[in-house]
């Protein structure tokens, strides 16, 4: 079967034949429908995360069951299903609480999960070690729900964290509107009642961000017109979350801004951005974090959401032959909303 491969640090995906793979007792083989292609593989192609070439790219997948394992209950052949991306060991405390992004084992576990480290999505089957890590879909149809499993969940589990915060008469700051981007605003408007503000360099995207649903947007080229243009937004009460996709030196520099008192800054995006955190350099009463994708349970959530049609992911699908081209529109920022890889 076709399968777009990291073969290296340094170079780009390819296409080779490799062989079908067949399930063992407790796996599960998918037939994939669609693979999302993410801004983070660009960074594991780029910089060495430690992942040993070569496997399958593809963290954000989803497909229909095509053969069970040994053992396996409770699916039948053609469920649609979305992968669960980040696998843990599924057995310790935080695994049994769905929240295996956050595994206690996670030093001992080859690879973060499929498509980082061990065999993903980006073919025409894709090997799953447990059913466990399925969730059903319903009637939405895999291409377009393959972007929920990371560019979705990853934001809703850090507005989720955020929701005490994001009363009526708060201000919500959203970096970048590419994948996680345009789908955190939504999220915004589906679960708080905040005014949403959207920031990019790129106006394209930018009136992308008012159709989902952003109350104003400003293009953040300049960091410290930027800045002004928000401060003005805001008033002295700052904003209550600044939630960053993008996470690149600018970004956070413009992030750290626009901040208020006692207020959330969270950095998803994997730009590398520093910031000195100490008295002074950071608004009195914030919380920092970088949370880490989402648990199973919050993927549950967010495909109910776009079951009811409360949030979409804006895909646009591609040939699995054309990965290469594909991540490179997406490196020069020519992707709108989510590219979607999809077996011929
Ligand atoms: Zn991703
Ligand atoms: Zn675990």
């Amino acid at each position: 079967m076709q399968a777009v491969r990291f073969v290296g640090v340094g170079r780009p995906p390819e296409i080779h034949d490799i062989p079908k793979p067949t399930p063992g007792p407790g796996q599960v083989l998918i037939k994939i429908g669609g693979a999302g292609v993410c801004h983070s593989d660009l960074h594991v192609m780029e910089e060495d995360f430690g992942f040993v070439p070569p496997f399958t790219l593809g963290h954000e997948n989803a497909g229909w069951v095509a053969e069970l394992g040994q053992g396996v209950t409770g699916l039948k052949e053609g469920d649609a299903v979305a992968v669960y991306g980040p696998w843990g060991c599924g057995r310790c405390h935080a695994c049994q609480l769905s929240m295996e992004n956050y595994c206690e084992n996670w030093a001992q576990i080859e690879g973060f999960g499929g498509g980082l480290g061990l065999d993903g999505g980006m073919a025409e089957y894709m090997l799953v070690p447990s059913a466990r890590l399925l969730v059903p879909l319903g009637d939405l149809p895999p291409a377009k729900a393959a972007p929920l499993s990371d560019a979705a969940l990853t934001p809703y589990h850090a507005i989720k964290r955020a929701l005490p915060n994001l009363h009526a008469g708060t201000t919500a700051v959203v970096i970048g509107v590419g994948g996680l981007g345009h789908m955190a605003i939504q999220l915004l408007r589906a679960l708080a009642p905040v005014h949403i503000i959207a920031a990019d360099i790129d106006d394209t995207k930018l009136e992308h961000a008012k159709k989902l649903g952003a109350d104003d947007v400003v293009n953040n080229r300049h960091i410290d017109e930027a800045a002004e243009r928000i401060q003005e937004i805001t008033g002295p009460r700052g904003a209550a979350l600044v939630l960053d996709c993008v996470g690149v030196q600018a970004t956070m520099d413009l992030g750290v801004k626009l901040l208020g008192r006692n207020s959330l800054w969270t950095i998803v995006g994997l730009g590398g951005g520093r910031h000195d955190f100490r008295h002074g350099s950071t608004p009195y009463g914030t919380s920092v974090s970088i949370p880490y994708w989402g648990s199973r349970i919050e993927l549950m959530e967010v495909i109910a959401m776009a079951r009811e049609g409360r949030i979409h992911a804006d895909v646009t699908e591609y040939p699995l032959s054309q990965a290469a081209d594909v991540y490179s529109k997406l490196k020069s920022g020519q992707i709108t909303g989510r590219a979607v890889l999809v077996p011929q």
